[in-house]
Order: C-alpha cells, then sequence, then structure tokens
C-alpha cells in the first residue's frame, strides 16, 4: 500500500502524531493508500512554514510576472499528469473516468488562466480632493491561505482556491478531504517540481476536527478558502471570527431546475438528468429540486424516468459507465435514509429508492437514480441538501409560482430554466436568488465567469477575474509634494 506523508516547507514529512489512516476505492470497498493523521502540531508547523515562505525574498521577492511563470509550469506538468491524476481521484471518490479525466485537464486550464492575471493586477492613481499630495492605491496579498476542500472535486475546487491565491501573492496549507488526500498531495509534488519555492504550497492532511479546526484559528493564518457543507462551513465562520480573519465559503446547495411549458422537452430531460444524476448527485449546484409545469408534468416524468432507468450504472472506471458508486459509506447511509425520509413524508418513488448490490456493483456501495414525484417543497426532502442521485419533482402553475418555490430555500448556489421564449427565461433569470443561473443548459462551470452562493449557500465568489481580489487587500499610500505644512495641529 501507497503511504503519503505530509508535504510541510518543501519536506516530506510524518505526521507528529505517527498516526495514519487508510485511503480506500469506493467501488470495491479496497484500502489502497496510507494517509497522514495530522494534528494540532503539524497545523502549526504548516502554518509557520508558509508564513516564513511568505516572508521571504525568495517569495516576495519575484515579480508578479515570475509568480505568473511559475503557475504557468505547474499548468504544463499537470497536463503532462493527467492520467496519474485523474486515476488518483477516481480511486478515491469513485467517479467516472470520463468525467475526471475532463476535469484534470480544466484544473490546468485554472492555472493558466491566473497564471496571465497574475501581472494584470493594476492598482489606481487617485485624483485626490487636497493640494500638493499623490495618492495611490495598490494591491498586496494577505499572508498565509488556508484552503479546507472537500471529497466530490477534490483538484478542481483545491485549484478554486490555490491558482488565485497564488497568482495573488499568498503562501498556501491545503487541508483536503480525509477521503481524498493523494490527488492534493500529488499536485503539490508537482508544484514542488515546477520550482515554487519551499513552504509557498503545503499540504497537512487528516480529520477536520483534528487539524483542520487547528488550522483556522492559527495566529499567523490570514485568510480561511473553504468548500463544503454549509454546517462546516458556519462552524469554520465562527471559530475565524474572533481572530478577524477573511473567509470565503463555497457550501451546499437545493438547487431548482425549472422546466417551463415550452421548453424542448428532449433537451430538458437531458438537463435534468445532468442536472442531478452526473456524479452521482454529489455536486454542489444538483437540480435536486425539478420543477415541471403542471400541463407536462406527466409527460415529463414519463419520458425523465425512461431516460433514467435507462442509465448505464457500475465501475466509475469504465468510460460507458454513466452512474458510479456513493463516494463514502456515510453518504451512502445518509442518501439511504433520506429515501426512506422522502417515503414516509409521503412522496412517491417513481423511478430506483433503493441501493444496488451484487453482480457489477463492486463492494455495492450504489444508489439506483432515484425520482420522487407528488413532492411538496415543504417536505424535508426538498429542504436538504442529500448530496446524492435523488431529485424531487414539484409541479406548477404559473411562472410567477415557480419562481416562489425556488426562492422558497435557505440556499442559493444555483438554478436553471428550460424554455423557448426569451422574454420568460429573463424573467425568471431577474427574479432567481441564486449566484448561478442557467437557461437550458445545466452544470457548466468556466475560470472565466464566477461562482459562488446566496444566502446560506456562501461568502464571496471563485473564478473569474474579481476572484484574486478575494486574495488581496488594498493600500491606500499618500506622498506629500509640499515639504512644508501649515499647521501641524490642523488636519489637512
Ligand atoms: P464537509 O463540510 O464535511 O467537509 C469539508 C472539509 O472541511 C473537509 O476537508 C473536512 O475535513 C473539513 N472540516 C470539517 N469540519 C471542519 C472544522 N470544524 N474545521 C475545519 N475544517 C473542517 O463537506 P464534505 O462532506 O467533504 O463535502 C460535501 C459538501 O460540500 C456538500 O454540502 C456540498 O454541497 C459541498 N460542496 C460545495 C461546493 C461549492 O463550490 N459550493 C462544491 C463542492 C461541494
Amino acid at each position: 500500500m501507497q503511504r503519503y506523508q505530509n508535504f510541510i516547507g518543501g519536506a516530506w514529512v510524518d505526521p507528529a502524531s505517527g498516526a495514519w489512516f487508510e485511503s480506500t476505492e469506493p467501488f470495491s470497498g479496497k484500502a489502497w493508500a496510507e494517509i497522514a493523521r495530522s494534528n494540532a502540531d503539524d497545523a502549526a508547523r504548516a502554518v509557520e512554514a508558509a508564513h516564513a515562505a511568505f516572508e521571504s525574498q525568495e517569495w516576495s521577492g519575484l515579480t508578479a510576472t515570475a509568480r505568473g511563470g511559475l503557475l504557468r509550469k505547474l499548468a504544463q506538468l499537470i497536463e503532462a499528469n493527467v492520467d496519474l491524476l485523474g486515476t488518483i481521484e477516481q480511486r478515491d471518490n469513485g467517479k467516472l473516468m470520463a468525467e475526471v479525466s475532463g476535469q484534470v485537464k480544466n484544473v490546468a486550464q485554472w492555472f493558466y488562466y491566473y497564471a496571465g492575471l497574475a501581472d494584470k493586477i493594476e492598482g489606481a492613481v487617485v485624483p485626490i480632493n487636497k493640494a500638493d499630495v499623490f495618492n495611490y492605491v495598490k494591491w498586496e496579498p494577505l499572508g498565509v491561505v488556508v484552503a479546507i476542500t472537500p471529497w466530490n472535486s477534490p483538484l478542481a475546487l483545491t485549484t478554486w482556491k490555490m491558482a488565485p491565491a497564488l497568482a495573488a501573492g499568498n503562501t498556501i496549507v491545503i487541508k483536503p478531504s480525509e477521503y481524498t488526500s493523494a490527488g492534493i498531495l500529488e499536485l503539490a509534488r508537482l508544484a514542488d517540481q515546477a520550482g515554487f519555492p519551499k513552504g509557498v504550497v503545503n499540504v497537512v492532511t487528516g480529520y477536520g476536527g483534528e487539524v483542520g479546526a487547528p488550522l483556522v484559528t492559527h495566529p499567523l493564518t490570514a485568510k480561511i478558502a473553504f468548500t463544503g457543507g454549509d454546517a462546516g462551513g458556519q462552524a469554520v465562520n465562527e471559530a475565524a471570527a474572533p481572530g478577524l480573519k477573511k473567509v470565503t465559503l463555497e457550501l451546499g446547495g437545493k438547487s431548482p431546475n425549472i422546466i417551463l411549458d415550452d421548453a424542448d422537452l428532449e433537451q430538458a430531460v437531458k438537463g435534468a438528468i445532468s442536472g442531478v444524476f452526473g456524479a452521482s448527485g454529489q455536486t454542489c449546484m444538483a437540480g435536486s429540486r425539478l420543477l415541471v409545469q403542471r400541463s407536462i408534468h406527466d409527460h415529463f416524468v414519463a419520458r425523465l424516468v425512461a431516460a433514467t432507468k435507462a442509465a448505464k450504472i457500475g465501475a466509475p472506471s469504465q468510460l460507458d459507465t454513466q452512474v458510479g458508486p456513493v463516494a463514502t459509506r456515510a453518504q451512502f447511509e445518509k442518501i439511504l435514509r433520506m429515501i426512506e425520509m422522502g417515503k414516509a413524508e409521503g412522496a412517491t418513488v417513481a423511478c430506483g429508492g433503493h441501493a444496488l448490490t451484487g453482480e457489477g456493483y463492486g463492494q455495492g456501495q450504489f444508489i439506483a437514480p432515484t425520482i420522487f414525484t407528488g413532492v411538496s417543497n415543504t417536505m424535508r426532502i426538498a429542504r436538504e441538501e442529500v448530496f446524492g442521485p435523488l431529485v424531487c419533482v414539484i409541479p406548477f402553475d404559473t411562472v410567477d409560482e415557480a419562481i416562489a418555490i425556488a426562492n422558497d430555500t435557505e440556499f442559493g448556489l444555483a438554478a436553471g430554466v428550460w424554455t423557448r421564449d426569451l422574454h420568460r427565461a429573463l424573467y425568471c433569470v431577474d427574479r432567481l436568488r441564486a449566484g448561478t443561473v442557467w437557461v437550458n443548459n445545466y452544470r457548466s462551470t468556466s475560470f472565466m465567469t464566477p461562482f459562488g452562493g446566496y444566502k446560506r449557500s456562501g461568502l464571496g465568489r471563485e473564478g473569474g477575474t474579481e476572484a484574486i481580489k478575494e486574495y488581496l487587500q488594498q493600500k491606500s499610500v499618500w506622498i506629500s509634494t509640499q515639504p512644508n505644512r501649515a499647521n501641524p495641529f490642523v488636519l489637512g
């Protein structure tokens, strides 16, 4: 079995506790790697290494153009290692190989994008309202950024933080999910090869409470960039508050996908499926509430059930597999509990509603793609994030009713609208309280546009040019052009 140490200050080191835990394959249930079980001592060591690197001339003395060059080199190394990174990620979280390799290529694109942005962050000369003073504004990095990430898309969600944080001149300590650490450690190995100075990129692995929490509260941590559940995000935000640390949070959702009666139904069925059964529903942006106009409801549901039943379910390593296993045993059991909860609340199972075991299903950590009909938006199954292949179909009569149901949630990560009518589409876009709205598509993302949540789905944005400012702070500089002050006792 492969053993993965922590990466701190440019060296591979054992955890202070001397303890390790196993990483297992969701499909087979076999343990394949040993991961360091880190604690507060490792957290302190990593933050101190990152702080020393931040203060060093070797990093802070680099021009922004040179920093961009390092990011570009890392992007090239990622491109050269797509198969290695994709295989590890697929092994760790059971995501489809077909999706993972595309995601890793996309990770390289994120590094290229922020490599290019590194030396285009311009300050300003302010036409200040005072005589004989020159005022300008410059952007500076924050210091040590702690990135805490979940298991569903580990490399992508780490990159969404790491690329802008490094482009801006910060140093970073990454705490990956305890389920998916290996790929992030390989990413650190590539960053080392790319030539980042020692201590600029650090990875400490382990459990949230044991090593994540002390990273958040360490006095030298300047900012926490977190992706995970809303409960974890709230805990991180509260723990960061006494130290007045900056925080960005990318959290969960219960996103509405609205099918209007004039939609292209063939495309809408595909969009509904990719929205919630892609990645076995283990995506923050899952279109887990499917709002269908009553006049087309029965016809649409029949087509959706038929298309869902035809999905090829099985080993994620097979390129033609369409639905893979659930990533963790805890998540598998949670989804089954929520299915039972939906049944008890009176929703109807139109498809799925059970686990899948036997030939072709490995250790049996599969959930049949599940469609609940007859769901009311007040049911818990319609209000709580499942993070699995389960969709709630909710009927509505008018567009305004659809918008009211869509917005009746504590989350606001994303929403979808399916219609051929541009006016109806834009009417919905303007009224949906969500950070991303897709019209006649679902689950598209890019490094070029912001992603983040309204309401309990998060704080701040990732992606796009503005996101780099989440890792920068402004400094206002005043230069007197007049040597003699008239009256030193009066504010000028
Ligand atoms: P999680 O909140 O359980 O864990 C996320 C990370 O936080 C892990 O690395 C974990 O070890 C760490 N952690 C947990 N408690 C901590 C604490 N007190 N202090 C510091 N770190 C702590 O989430 P998960 O189960 O790994 O991932 C699934 C969740 O992530 C879902 O709710 C999903 O919606 C969300 N998610 C959001 C986005 C987004 O961009 N909005 C993307 C993917 C996943």
